[in-house]
């Protein structure tokens, strides 16, 4: 076997194993989270002081920084709502990753 088909071998191998370990839940999982409430913070408000973009607590609470535009409330960044949300659902079933430890 040439040194190119023993790397191609290897790379082969390890796009196997890595198909393993990225298994699929075997269908859907539903977590059901008791009241969350979400605390809209204006920009400038102390209680997000940046880079802090948003947080959560184990008591179901998020906080997220807003701004006001044409009269409706614009959560500034909704990746951050989704981040704190998953901590809720990390903390609420341990088998759901902590984002701040995402493997990826
Ligand atoms: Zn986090």
């Amino acid at each position: 076997m040439s040194r190119r088909q023993s790397y191609l071998v290897i790379a082969v191998l390890f796009l196997a194993v890595g198909c393993v370990a990225a298994t699929q839940l075997p269908g859907i999982k539903t977590v059901t989270l008791s009241t969350v409430t979400v605390h809209l913070v204006p920009e400038g408000d102390p209680t997000l002081t940046p880079p802090v973009a948003g947080m959560a607590n184990t008591d179901n609470e998020i906080w997220v920084r807003v701004f006001v535009q044409g009269g409706k409330i614009i959560i500034k960044k909704g990746w951050v709502l989704g981040h704190e949300l998953t901590h809720l659902l990390s903390w609420t079933d341990s088998e759901i990753q902590n984002p701040d430890t995402e493997a990826f």
